[in-house]
C-alpha cells in the first residue's frame, strides 16, 4: 500500500505541560472495543486535525484510521507507541458535528468506535484515496461544433438537439442526461469533433419552484416546521396514505433552502421511490444527489463529497446516508418513518431513525419523522410529548379513503390464492380500465417442495428453512442465504417421482393471472424481477402510461407508491404475519394492511381493498378495518404495556454466531453466569441463553441473551457490563459475539 504523505499545514496544540508526550487517539477499524493511541509523525511539530485520517502501522500493515482526540499525557512511555507514518488530510474530514454523532452511535449501540467511526467516510475515503472532486464531468462546444449550421445534422435529430443545447454555454453530463440525453448522443458527437468533455462546477442555484397550496392540516405542519428551523425539534407527522405528506416536506425544505441550509432525507430504500426522488427533483431547481450502495463507488464518492462542500442542497439517502457530512445541514427528515428497512441488521446495527434524532438534536436542526403507521415507539414518544405530533387526517386531492372488507377464505375453493369474491371484483375493476394491485409476500412459485411418498421436503444445507421452489428460472432456493440447486427429478430420499409443489409464490399467482386474464398485462413485482437498478422505475412508468392491468408483489410493492389508477388491492394472505414469532408481528400486520390498503382510489375514483383471511374475527383483522392508526396503535401500546414489551422500558440482546451448535449458548451461559456474580440490578432481567427462531442460517448457529428493563439507562449500564465480561474471555474459535440495541429481528 503506497498512500502519499501530504505537506501538512496543521495546528499547534494550546498549553500543554513541557514533559507531556503528545498522542493521538484514533478510531482503527478494527473490532476492538477501544481507541488506539500513537505517536505524532516523526520530524513533526504540527498535529493533524481531529476528524482527519492518518496511516499508522498495525502489525504488518498499514491502515487508515481516524484521529479522534489529541492529548497530552505525562504518564506514557513513549517507547511502547508507535508512531503514526503519515497525515493523510490537511484538514477534517469528519466534522466536530459528525464525529460526536458517531462517538455517540458507538456508545449507544456498544459498537467498536473504530468500526463505527469509518462510516463518516466515503467508500473511496475508507481506503486512503484522496476525496473526490466535487467539479462534474460536462461537455462543451468544439471550435467546429460552434461552427456547425442549425440543419447540419437534421438526420440526426437527437444530436442536433444536443448541439443546440450547448449553444448557450457547456452543460455537465447529468444536466444533459436529466435533459434525455443518452451515452451515445455524447460519443457520437465526441467522435465527431465537434463536443469535447470537460470539467465544470455544477448548478450552484437553489430555487424552489411554485407549491401546491396547502390544505388547513398541511399548512400548521409546515409552519411548525418552518419556525422550528434553526432550533432542534422532532415532529411526527401522521398522514393517512395519500394525505400529502410528501408535500409538507416539499414545504419545508423550500423553507431550509431560503436559508441557505441542505436538507438530508432518509428514505428506506431507494430502488422503492423513484417518484419521490422525482418529485423533489420537479419541485426545485437546486442539486439533489443520492446516496445508497445502489451507486458506483464514484458516483457515490462525488455526491459525498458535493453534500459535505455544500454544493448539494438535498441529500437523498438510505439508511447509511444518516452518518453523510453536510455543510450546513438545517432540516432532516425521515420518510416511512415504521419501515424497518431502516434498520441496519448486521456489522453495526442501529436504527437510521434513532441516530437521525440524536443528529438534528446535535445540529439543532428540526427533524420530520413521515408516515401514514408510525412505529409504536414515536406513537409513544408523541404522547409523552418527546415528539410533536401532527396529523393529515384527509386524503389531499379531493380522493376518498378506501373501503375495506375481509374476505373469509375458510373452505372456499382458491385459484393460486385467488378467491371468486376478488376475482370477481378485480373483473369489474379491468372492464372500467382501472387497475388492480395484489399482494403476496413470497416470492418464487411455491414455498415448499415435497415428496409426495415419503414426506421429504427440500431444506437448505446452511439454515434451519426450506428451500423454496423457483420456476423462472427453475430451481430450489433458499431466501435467507440464497443457496441455489437444480431441480431435484426425484425424491432424494426414497427416489419416488411425484415431487409437488406446496404453499403458494408470486410465480405461481402470475401464471394463474395471465391465464385467467389473458387480455391484460400482468406485472410480476419482487426482487427477482425486478433485479436491475431501474427496474422499479421503468416499472412505475410502464404502469402510469397503461389502462387495466394487474400488479402483484411482494412488499416491493406495498411502499410509498403513487399508482393513480390502481382502484381495486387485493391482499392474498394476510395471515402469514399473525403467525410470526416477534412480538412486533401484529404491528407489521396492521401497518402492512394499511400500507397496502393505501394503494388505493389514491386519485379521483374511490378504491376498495379487500383482504383474504382465515382468521376474520382477529381483533387485529378487525382494527384495520374501522380504526384510524392513531386508535388502533393505541389498543397495541395498550398490549405492549401489559407484556412490559418496548416501547415499555427498553430490550437488548447480546448475540452470538458460532460454528457449533453448542459453543455458543457455553459462551452465553458462562456470561451470564459471570455476570450474576458481579452486579446485581433488580430492575434488570436476564433472558436466556436462547437459540434464535431461527437456530442456524448461512451455516451459523445463532444464541442470545435477552436484557430487559424498565429503564433505558439501567438495561445500557447492564449491557456495558456483559460487553465488559465478554471482552475478557477468550471466545472459542468460529465464535463471534455482537451487541443488539433495540432490536428489532425476532428474539
Ligand atoms: P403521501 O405522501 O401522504 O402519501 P402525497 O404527497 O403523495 O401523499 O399526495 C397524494 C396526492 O395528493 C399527490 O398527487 C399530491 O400531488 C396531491 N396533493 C398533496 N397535497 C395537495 C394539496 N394541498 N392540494 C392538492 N393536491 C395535493
Ligand atoms: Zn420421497
Ligand atoms: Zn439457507
Amino acid at each position: 500500500m503506497g498512500f502519499p504523505a501530504v505537506q501538512h499545514r496543521g495546528f499547534n496544540l494550546p498549553q500543554r505541560p513541557d514533559n507531556a508526550q503528545t498522542l493521538l487517539r484514533c478510531a482503527v477499524p478494527i473490532p476492538v472495543r477501544g481507541y488506539l493511541d500513537y505517536l505524532p509523525i516523526e520530524d513533526s511539530d504540527r498535529f493533524p486535525a481531529i476528524g482527519s485520517r492518518l496511516l499508522i502501522p498495525l502489525g504488518s500493515r498499514q491502515v487508515v484510521g481516524i484521529v479522534s482526540e489529541i492529548l497530552g499525557s505525562t504518564a506514557v512511555d513513549p517507547t511502547k507507541l508507535k508512531r503514526a507514518s503519515a497525515y493523510l488530510d490537511e484538514a477534517a474530514l469528519i466534522s466536530p458535528n459528525v464525529l460526536e454523532l458517531l462517538r455517540w452511535t458507538a456508545d449507544y449501540y456498544q459498537h467498536p468506535p473504530g468500526e463505527t467511526l469509518i462510516l463518516g467516510l466515503s467508500p473511496r475515503e475508507r481506503r486512503g484515496e484522496p476525496s473526490a472532486s466535487t467539479q462534474e464531468d460536462g461537455f462543451s462546444l468544439t471550435l467546429r461544433g460552434e461552427g456547425l449550421s442549425d440543419t447540419a445534422l437534421s438526420r440526426a435529430p437527437r444530436q442536433q438537439a444536443l448541439i443546440a443545447q450547448l449553444r448557450s454555454g457547456p452543460k455537465t453530463r447529468s444536466e444533459l442526461r436529466s435533459a434525455g440525453f443518452k451515452p451515445e448522443n455524447f460519443r457520437a458527437l465526441v467522435s465527431r469533433a465537434l463536443i469535447e468533455p470537460v470539467a465544470l462546477d455544477a448548478n450552484n442555484a437553489w430555487i424552489s419552484k411554485t407549491p401546491l397550496s396547502a390544505n388547513s392540516e398541511q399548512s400548521s405542519a409546515i409552519a411548525a416546521i418552518t419556525t422550528s428551523l434553526g432550533i432542534f425539534g422532532c415532529y411526527l407527522l401522521e398522514g393517512v396514505t395519500g394525505s400529502g405528506k410528501t408535500e409538507v416536506y416539499l414545504q419545508a425544505i423550500a423553507a431550509a433552502l431560503a436559508r441557505q441550509e441542505q436538507t438530508l432525507v432518509i428514505i428506506p430504500e431507494i430502488g422503492l421511490t423513484p417518484q419521490l426522488v422525482q418529485r423533489f427533483k420537479e419541485r426545485f431547481d437546486a442539486p439533489i444527489v443520492t446516496l445508497h450502495s445502489g451507486l458506483g463507488n464514484a458516483e457515490r464518492d462525488r455526491n459525498w463529497q458535493a453534500a459535505r462542500t455544500g454544493q448539494a442542497a438535498i441529500i437523498i439517502g438510505t439508511r447509511s446516508a444518516v452518518f453523510a457530512p453536510l455543510l450546513t445541514l438545517g432540516l432532516i427528515i425521515v420518510d416511512e418513518e415504521h419501515d424497518i428497512s431502516l434498520n441496519q441488521q448486521d456489522g453495526l446495527r442501529y436504527s437510521a431513525r434513532d441516530v437521525a434524532v440524536k443528529r438534528a438534536q446535535l445540529s439543532d436542526c428540526p427533524i420530520v419523522l413521515g408516515s401514514a403507521t408510525p412505529s409504536l415507539e414515536s406513537m409513544a414518544n408523541a404522547s409523552n410529548g418527546r415528539y410533536r405530533s401532527h396529523q393529515l387526517t384527509q386524503r389531499a386531492a379531493g380522493a376518498n379513503p378506501p373501503t375495506k372488507r375481509l374476505v373469509d377464505i375458510r373452505g372456499l375453493a382458491l385459484r393460486a390464492g385467488l378467491s371468486p369474491q376478488l376475482e370477481a371484483k378485480m373483473a369489474e375493476v379491468l372492464s372500467r380500465d382501472e387497475q388492480v394491485l395484489l399482494f403476496l409476500n413470497r416470492r418464487g412459485f411455491a414455498p415448499t417442495l415435497l415428496c409426495h411418498d415419503c414426506g421429504w421436503t427440500a431444506e437448505c444445507q446452511n439454515c434451519d428453512a426450506r428451500q423454496t421452489l423457483h420456476k423462472k428460472p427453475p430451481r430450489v432456493q433458499c431466501h435467507h442465504c440464497g443457496q441455489k440447486n437444480p431441480l431435484p427429478k426425484r425424491c432424494p430420499n426414497c427416489n419416488g417421482h411425484r415431487l409437488v409443489a406446496s404453499g403458494l409464490g408470486t410465480e405461481q399467482t402470475e401464471q394463474a393471472l395471465r391465464n385467467d386474464f389473458p387480455e391484460v398485462a400482468v406485472h410480476r413485482v419482487d426482487s427477482d424481477s425486478m433485479s436491475g437498478r431501474d427496474a422499479m422505475a421503468k416499472f412505475a412508468e410502464t404502469v402510469e402510461a397503461a389502462s387495466a392491468c394487474i400488479m402483484l408483489g411482494t412488499q416491493l410493492l406495498a411502499k410509498g407508491h403513487h399508482f393513480p389508477k390502481v382502484t381495486c388491492v387485493g391482499v392474498l394472505d394476510a395471515d402469514s404475519l399473525l403467525m410470526s414469532p416477534d412480538f412486533r408481528g401484529e404491528e407489521r400486520l396492521a401497518q402492512l394492511l394499511t400500507q397496502v390498503g393505501g394503494r388505493a382510489g389514491r386519485a379521483k375514483r374511490a378504491g376498495e381493498v379487500l383482504i383474504q383471511t382465515r382468521h376474520p374475527e382477529h381483533p387485529v383483522m378487525q382494527a384495520v378495518l374501522e380504526q384510524p392508526w392513531s386508535v388502533l396503535s393505541a389498543q397495541l401500546l395498550y398490549s405492549r404495556q401489559a407484556q412490559r414489551l418496548p416501547p415499555h422500558g427498553a430490550l437488548a440482546a447480546l448475540r452470538c454466531d458460532s460454528a457449533t451448535p453448542d459453543s455458543g449458548l457455553e459462551f452465553l451461559l458462562t456470561l451470564m453466569t459471570a455476570y450474576q456474580g458481579s452486579t446485581t440490578d433488580p430492575s434488570i432481567r436476564l433472558v436466556g441463553p436462547l437459540s434464535a427462531p431461527m437456530a442456524r442460517r448461512a451455516g451459523l448457529y445463532r444464541s442470545h441473551i435477552v436484557i430487559a428493563g424498565g429503564q433505558r439507562s439501567r438495561v445500557h449500564a447492564s449491557v456495558k457490563n456483559l460487553v465488559a465480561l465478554a471482552s475478557e474471555q477468550r471466545p472459542p474459535k468460529g465464535l463471534r459475539w455482537f451487541v443488539d440495541i433495540d432490536p428489532s429481528e425476532p428474539l
